[in-house]
C-alpha cells in the first residue's frame, strides 16, 4: 500500500488522479490533500477517501470546510493558508506527492515535498519553469524522484530507456543516442482562425479546447501555445536537454503525445486517447503499468495523423517562451509570472487575447537576466514580474 498526497485535489488533474486512486484501493491510500477554495469538492473527497489531513489555501474556506466536516461527523485535520498547504505537502508521510496545483502557487509546496525525499508526480509545469535548476539540485540533495504527469513529458519519458527514466534532471541524452525530442501540441482551438480575427477571441472561445478537457488557465495557454512554450522549458529541465535537442511539432489530432528520435533513425512515439488518466497512471504505477480506466485507441477510427511546423505569427507566446529559455532562469520565471497575470486578466475580460503576448513581451524586455541561487530569489523575480505585468495591463 502506497500513501499519496494530492496537491490541487479539486482541479482537473486532481479529479483524474482521484479516479485512478479509486480504481486501486488496495494499492494506494490518500494521506493528504490541498486546494484553494473549493470547499464542497473537498468535503466529498474527505467523505470518499478519508485522508488524515487536508489544507485549504484560503483561510475562510478552511473554516467553512471545518464546519462542513463537523456537520457530517467526518474526522480530518484541516490546515489553512500557504503554510498549511506546505505542511501537508511536506509532512513526509506520503510515498508519492502529486503536484497538481495550477501556477506559481505550486512551487513552495512542491519544494517542501522534495525535501522529504519522496516521489514527486509533477503536473504543475509552472514550478519547474520557474525553478528548474534549483529544483533538481534539491531533488538530488534529498534523493527525491521526479515523474512527469504532463502528457507530452510522460510520452517522452515512456519512449526513453530506463537509465534515463531513473535519472530525470541529470540524464545524458547523447549517451542514450537520442537525436531529438519531438514535442507535439494540438495547436489549440484557433489553429485555423485567420490571424486578423484573433483580436475577437474571448475567454469562452479560448477555453473550449478541441481535444483536451482542462482547467481554465492551461486551456488559454493551449490556445496561445504558451503551454507548449512552458512545456519546452519543462522538457529542457526534466530531460537535461538543450534548446536544440527539442523540436515543437503541431499535431492537431493529439493521438501521438510526443516522440523521441534516435541516432539510428528510429522514432519512438507514445499514442493514446487524450485522457490525463493515462500519464497519471504511468506516474503512480511506475515502473509497473496499472489500470487507468481509459479505453485503448481504436486505430480504425483514427482517420489521419497530420504534422506541421508552428507559425510564430499565430503563436507569439511560443516564440517568447523559447527565447526566454535561451536567456535563463530569470527570464523563464518572468515569462511565467507575466503570463499568469495576463491570462487572469484575459479570463476576467480585462484584456484582449492578443494582449497576452504583448504583456509577456513587455515584462521580458524590462527584467534583466541574473543568476538565481535559491527559491526566495526566484519568488522575488516572480513578484517583480507580476508588478510590471499589472502596470503594463494598466497602460494598454
Ligand atoms: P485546475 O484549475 O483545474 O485545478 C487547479 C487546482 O489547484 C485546484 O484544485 C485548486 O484548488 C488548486 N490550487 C490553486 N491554487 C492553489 C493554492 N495556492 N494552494 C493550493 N491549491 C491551489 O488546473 P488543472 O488543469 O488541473 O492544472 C493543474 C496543473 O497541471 C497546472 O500546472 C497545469 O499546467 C498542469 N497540467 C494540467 C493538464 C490538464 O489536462 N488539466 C495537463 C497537463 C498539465
Ligand atoms: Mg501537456
Amino acid at each position: 500500500m502506497r500513501s499519496v498526497t494530492l496537491l490541487g485535489a479539486t482541479g482537473s488533474i486532481g479529479t483524474s488522479t482521484l479516479d485512478i486512486l479509486k480504481r486501486h484501493p488496495d494499492e494506494f491510500k490518500l494521506h493528504g490533500a490541498a486546494a484553494f477554495t473549493s470547499v464542497d469538492k473537498m468535503v466529498k473527497i474527505v467523505e470518499e477517501f478519508h485522508p488524515q489531513r487536508v489544507a485549504m489555501f484560503d483561510t475562510s474556506s478552511a473554516l467553512k470546510l471545518k464546519e462542513a466536516l463537523a456537520a457530517k461527523s467526518l474526522c480530518c485535520e484541516v490546515l489553512d493558508g500557504p503554510l498549511g498547504v506546505e505542511e501537508v505537502a511536506g509532512d513526509g508521510a506520503s510515498d508519492i506527492v502529486v503536484d497538481a496545483i495550477v501556477g506559481a502557487a505550486g512551487l513552495k509546496p512542491v519544494m517542501a515535498a522534495v525535501k522529504t525525499g519522496c516521489i514527486i508526480a509533477l503536473a504543475n509545469k509552472e514550478a519547474l519553469v520557474m525553478s528548474g535548476k534549483i529544483f533538481f539540485e534539491q531533488v538530488k540533495k534529498y534523493e527525491a524522484k521526479v515523474l512527469p504527469v504532463d502528457s507530452e513529458h510522460s510520452a517522452i519519458f515512456q519512449c526513453l530507456p530506463y537509465e534515463v527514466q531513473e535519472n530525470l534532471g541529470y540524464c545524458d541524452l547523447k549517451a542514450a543516442n537520442v537525436n531529438k525530442i519531438l514535442l507535439t501540441g494540438s495547436g489549440g482551438p484557433f489553429r485555423n482562425t485567420p490571424v486578423e480575427d484573433l483580436s475577437f477571441v474571448n475567454a469562452k472561445l479560448a477555453i473550449a479546447h478541441p481535444v483536451w478537457s482542462m482547467g481554465p488557465k492551461i486551456s488559454v495557454d493551449s490556445a496561445t501555445m504558451m503551454n507548449k512554450g512552458l512545456e519546452f522549458i519543462e522538457a529542457r529541465y526534466l530531460f537535461n536537454a538543450t534548446d536544440e535537442d527539442i523540436q515543437v511539432v503541431i499535431h492537431p489530432q493529439s493521438v501521438i503525445h510526443s516522440m523521441v528520435s534516435y541516432t539510428d533513425g528510429a522514432v519512438l512515439a507514445q499514442l493514446g486517447q487524450p485522457d490525463m488518466r493515462i500519464p497519471i497512471a504511468v506516474a503512480l504505477g511506475f515502473p509497473s503499468r496499472i489500470h487507468s480506466g481509459v479505453s485503448p485507441l481504436d486505430f480504425t477510427k483514427v482517420s489521419s495523423l497530420t504534422f506541421m511546423q508552428p507559425d510564430y505569427t499565430r503563436y507569439p507566446c511560443l516564440k517568447l517562451a523559447m527565447q526566454s529559455s535561451k536567456s535563463g532562469q530569470c527570464a523563464t520565471t518572468s515569462l511565467n509570472a507575466a503570463n499568469e497575470v495576463a491570462v487572469d486578466a484575459f479570463l476576467n475580460d480585462r484584456i484582449g487575447y492578443l494582449d497576452i503576448a504583448k504583456v509577456v513581451d513587455k515584462v521580458l524586455q524590462t527584467i534583466e537576466e541574473k543568476t538565481l541561487s535559491d527559491i526566495d530569489e526566484v519568488l522575488e523575480v516572480d513578484s517583480r514580474a507580476r508588478q510590471i505585468a499589472k502596470q503594463s495591463i494598466g497602460a494598454l
